[in-house]
């Protein structure tokens, strides 16, 4: 591919930095942030009125077609928001699964009265989305999740727990993937609802994490009646309806951000070994060089993603690699840089130490995205499979009728 914008793309990336250098801050260093150490609730108020403000000039999900309020824009567009946005302090985080998963779902399996109910105010900031799908007991095989949904009337009776439920409890909705059959095979008995978080019987409790934040919860359904308009696809589409999330899931959880090699050049500059500056160490040198190629192979993976939207594609599971790559990476890297750090490593306060703690954000981070939107060994297993061609996992389940695999 080119890798220089055309002249069109010249000219709406000079469009976009007019925008952000009128109405945003530039981020100050490459990891540091106005959002640490806030009450979560106020920096919700700011990252609502940063969505507005958005979408009020044609910046909010670019791509989204004008008949739904969306400007319409090309992937490629798209591109070039997220590279010049992501040199300014501002926070789009709470509604990535949202805007970037569960609205595409309801867009493509709701109607249109719904349609127009829902995506304005998703937009504007005003309504945020969360995922519901995985359960203790069914994350990386999600087809054997037991949450059900029993019919009754033109009602649906919805019984069971989610888990790891980012965002539900600033949440308003929700999709819910649900079992409406057992009796059949366990990726066809499975049905799509969008629900309100506020119904009587869900109950969302917050996980804790050792980072210090609460980002996910549990979500406890106990006779929860939603109508059967709020259906999403036929009743036995549920697996189906799931993969349009997933598929933009893939998307959007891209490459891990957070502290990068050149941080860690920084810190080497900065950190007296016993032999002299860790910049001079050739074991340090190594650790850095070898990041820095992964970096690029990183770009450069990227890239490929970027030519195929640009050429109409949707990415395929290639785009898997990414993550595998950053996610270890971000965890590697971390790790090395809180050892050189010494005593410092073990300290999390921002104020405390430098760099804003980015090293020990990022490794305790790390292995969460290691997790989410597939493990590493579940993408190691979609590459294998659908990229190099090798055979298929074992699955002795297949066929089988969900209530007759043994739990
Ligand atoms: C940061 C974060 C945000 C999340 N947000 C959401 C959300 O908003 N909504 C939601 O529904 N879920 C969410 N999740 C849940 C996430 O989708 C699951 O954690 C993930 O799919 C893994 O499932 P599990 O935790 O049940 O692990 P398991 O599936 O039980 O896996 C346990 C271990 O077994 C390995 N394993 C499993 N199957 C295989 C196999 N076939 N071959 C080889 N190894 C295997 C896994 O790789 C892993 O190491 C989130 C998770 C994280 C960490």
């Amino acid at each position: 591919m080119d890798f220089n914008d055309s002249p069109e793309e010249a000219a709406y990336r000079k469009k976009v930095q007019d925008f952000l250098k009128a109405n945003a801050a530039p981020k100050e260093a490459t990891t540091a942030s106005r959002s640490r150490n806030r009450p979560e609730a106020e920096v919700l108020v700011d990252a609502k009125a940063w969505q507005k403000k958005k979408m009020q000039n044609g910046f909010a999900q670019i791509t989204w077609p004008k008949e739904w309020g969306g400007p319409g824009g090309t992937p490629m567009q798209q591109v070039i928001y997220g590279q010049e946005e992501s040199g300014y302090d501002v926070d789009g985080s709470f509604f990535g699964i949202g805007l970037g998963m569960c609205v595409p779902t309801v867009m493509a399996y709701a109607d249109d009265e719904t349609c127009k109910r829902f995506v304005g105010p998703a937009l504007q900031g005003d309504e945020i989305w969360c995922q519901l799908f995985s359960e203790p007991a069914a994350g990386s095989d999600v087809a054997g999740l037991i949450t059900k949904a029993v019919k009754d009337g033109d009602e649906w009776v919805i019984n069971g727990q989610k888990v790891w439920t980012s965002g539900a409890h600033y949440c308003d909705f929700g999709i819910v993937l649900v079992r409406t059959d057992p009796g059949v095979a366990k990726h066809k008995g499975l049905t799509m609802f969008w629900v309100d978080m506020k119904d009587p019987g869900i109950d969302v409790r917050p996980l804790h994490q050792m980072s210090g934040g609460s980002n996910f919860n549990e979500v406890y359904f106990t006779d929860v009646r939603v109508k059967d308009t709020q259906r999403l696809g036929d009743v036995g589409q549920g697996w189906k309806v799931a993969l349009t999330t997933l598929m933009n899931e893939r998307l959007a959880v891209g490459q891990a951000g957070g502290a990068d090699f050149k941080d860690l050049i920084e810190l080497a500059k900065s950190t007296e070994l016993e032999n002299g500056p860790a910049i001079k160490d050739g074991a340090v040198r190594e650790k850095i060089a070898d990041w820095y190629a992964k970096a690029q192979g990183l770009k450069y993976t990227r890239y490929r993603t970027v030519s195929a939207m640009s050429q109409g594609e949707t990415p395929g599971p290639e785009n898997s690699i990414t993550k595998v790559v950053s996610a270890s990476r971000l965890q590697d890297l971390t790790s090395f840089a809180m050892d050189l750090m010494d005593m410092g490593g073990i300290m999390v306060n921002p104020d405390d130490v430098g760099y804003e703690a980015a090293f020990q954000e990022g490794y305790m981070w790390a292995p969460g995205i290691r997790i989410a939107g597939g493990t590493d060994e579940i993408l190691r297993n979609i590459i294998a499979e659908r990229v190099l061609g090798m055979p298929q996992d074992v699955r002795v389940d297949k066929g089988v009728p969900f209530n007759e695999i043994p739990k």
